[in-house]
């Protein structure tokens, strides 16, 4: 009985929020669908841009009834944005899937895993569900410690973030950027147990709110320590602290902090002579993680780090910078949709392997899982790394 208000109400709002303009143009267009990576590997309109936004219009005209079904359309969407890059009216449709996806975690729909996901946050703050006090847990097999452990007033706060943190797998990308930041005498600080998660999984869910609180506690603890910049390996923390935390926050919210990815200090510390790596002869391809690349316009700083180790090869990939194809990570797809995620990946993975390199590297420990989980799969023998990870084996190389 309570649900159907709250239906009646999603509904209403999915037609006030959705422009109704925006919506026809893009259903007499479809201009963007090949860049769709659900859309490429389901061949299905509605699980493409102009498909998902004609389930709109349909529903608004009443000729559709709002469903569980329907919701998962808008959360099997990665949000991407590979189709606002490609559209020539500047329709933003990845804004549009979001703005759907807010409106039907309000209205009761989310998919159940997003659900769990969500409360898992709220408990814990991170998102494995795990007591958030072992969020140092990555560092305590390291042969010594990183600097930043234990370090409570610092000019830098290294901000792990949850995938990197809790997940065993993802542990060597906080272990081989601590020893580099360690290495090129960085004073920086962990949060460790402080650190909640970025937020970002509960803003794209769909629950606002949530985000907030998560941006406002970060704030405060990072301002805290004493630290003017924030440095991140996550693509994601990356583009929530830069991108969505003014948005949350008002626009003075990182006043006197300034927040780097892990690729632009790493740049400028092998550009400036403060490391300097042994040589890799090794042909690699780079994958841009959406949230670094298309969404933060981040292209540069992974090439040049990659760029300023001797002996190393870069190849592009078909599907390069803006026009990168995503590998399924994004979205919080992997919680409520696992195979549509490693058919994405499987796409992906051809892609480097058409190129012929040796190595994939990406920027994001979230890429590295997926592509890493579809070359298991599928028996290809090429080795995914993190470029903090590729850059800490050519600064430890012997000779
Ligand atoms: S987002 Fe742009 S390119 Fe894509 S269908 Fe809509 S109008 Fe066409
Ligand atoms: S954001 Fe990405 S997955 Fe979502 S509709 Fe656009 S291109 Fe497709």
């Amino acid at each position: 009985m309570m649900f159907q208000p709250r239906v009646e109400n999603a509904v209403q709002a999915l037609g006030e929020r959705i422009s109704h303009d925006d919506i026809l143009r893009c259903i007499r267009c479809g201009l963007c669908s090949y860049t769709c990576p659900t859309y490429r590997v389901e061949n299905c309109e509605s699980m493409g841009p102009r498909g998902r936004l004609a389930l709109v219009r349909a529903l608004i005209e009443g000729k559709l009834e709002l469903s569980p079904r329907f919701a998962e359309k808008f959360y099997d969407c990665v949000l991407c944005a590979a189709c606002t890059s490609a559209c020539p009216g500047g329709t933003q449709s990845d804004a549009m899937m979001l703005e759907a996806r807010r409106i039907l975690y309000k209205a009761g729909l989310a998919p159940e895993p997003i659900a769990g996901l969500l409360a898992r946050l709220e408990a814990q703050h991170n998102i494995s569900g795990e007591d958030n006090a072992g969020r140092l847990m990555w560092s305590s097999n390291m042969e010594r410690a990183p600097g930043g452990l234990g370090r409570r007033q610092a000019e830098m706060v290294y901000f792990v973030g949850c995938v990197s943190s809790l997940f065993p797998m993802s542990f060597s990308i906080p272990q081989a950027f601590s020893r580099t930041l360690d290495l090129a005498g960085v004073n920086y600080a962990l949060l460790g147990e402080a650190e909640w998660c970025c937020g970002y999984p509960a803003y794209i869910s769909g629950d606002v709110e949530l985000a907030r609180q998560a941006a406002a506690h970060n704030l405060e603890v990072i301002r805290s320590a004493g630290a003017r910049q924030v440095v991140v390996t996550c693509p994601s923390c990356y583009h929530v602290f830069t991108h969505i935390y003014p948005e949350l926050l008002g626009e003075g919210a990182l006043a006197g902090l300034k927040v780097l990815h892990a690729t632009e200090l790493l740049a400028d510390l092998l550009e400036g002579g403060a490391l300097r790596p042994a040589g890799q002869a090794v042909r690699v391809t780079y994958h841009d993680p959406c949230d670094l690349g298309r969404k933060s316009k981040l292209f540069l700083p992974p090439r040049r780090v990659l760029h300023a180790i001797p002996g190393l090869e870069l190849v592009e990939m078909a599907s390069t910078g803006e026009n990168s194809l995503c590998c399924g990570g994004g979205g919080n797809v992997e919680s409520s949709a696992p195979s549509l995620v490693e058919s994405m990946a499987a796409r992906r993975l051809a892609e480097a392997q058409d190129t012929g390199a040796e190595l994939i590297v990406t920027a994001c420990q979230q890429c590295k899982r997926t592509l890493t989980s579809a070359a298991r799969k599928r028996r290809v023998r090429m080795r995914i790394l993190d470029v903090v990870e590729l850059v800490w084996q050519a600064l430890s190389a012997e000779g």
